[in-house]
């Protein structure tokens, strides 16, 4: 009888025990399976706003490499702005493509290219007069033969001397006055002199 009883206990006893265990994979599992579900959620919302147009109610997806739908993108290439109403372009591009702005912006890149190009010019003048200049104080020198021809292959550019007047001839009266003023800047007084004359 005892024997039995004891048997019963350890029944129940085991019986308890599987039914915890059931009960612990049961909440175990629908523990997993929640996360699994707000992880899924999360990453689906994340999606959605990594992909959506940046616009608040615009549910568009946005244009591969941009923030913003093909609606909303500016529509210049490469731009990255939201339109401003009244524009298919942002705010910026707006203001650069209207005709009045745009004519007047060529106008001054036009003149700052020639700008530029005057500035060129004038470089160019400046290193062909400092390189007479060195020429012509080493000729001062034993190596007059080779500043010589030195200076011969560097007036290459003096074809851009009868357009170019580093030395202002033109404010010069007289070729003595230049001469005086420019002698250093030639082999000698008298080549300043002549300077002046064939520029005249
Ligand atoms: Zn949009
Ligand atoms: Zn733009």
């Amino acid at each position: 009888m005892a024997g039995r009883n004891k048997d019963d206990i350890n029944i129940a006893k085991a019986a308890i025990i599987g039914a915890v265990l059931v009960v612990l994979i049961v909440f175990g599992l629908i523990g997993i399976i929640t996360q699994y579900i707000d992880k899924k959620k999360k990453e689906d919302r994340e999606e959605y706003y990594r992909t959506k147009c940046y616009i608040y109610d615009c549910e568009n997806k946005k244009l591969e490499g941009y923030n913003y739908c093909s609606e909303h993108k500016c529509a210049e290439p490469g731009c990255d702005f939201s339109r401003t109403s009244g524009t298919v372009y942002c705010a910026f591009h707006a203001w650069e493509n209207d005709p009045v702005y745009r004519a007047e912006r060529e106008k001054a890149m036009k003149m700052e290219q020639e700008l530029e190009a005057a500035k060129a010019k004038n470089d160019d003048g400046k290193s062909g007069s400092s390189k007479n200049n060195s020429s012509g104080k080493s000729s001062g020198n034993s190596s007059g033969k080779s500043s010589g021809s030195s200076s011969g292959s560097s007036s290459g550019s003096s074809s851009g001397k009868s357009n170019y007047d580093p030395y202002d001839v033109y404010d010069y009266h007289s070729a003595e006055d230049f001469a005086d003023e420019w002698e250093d800047d030639f082999d000698d007084w008298e080549d300043a002199y002549e300077y002046w004359e064939e520029s005249r």
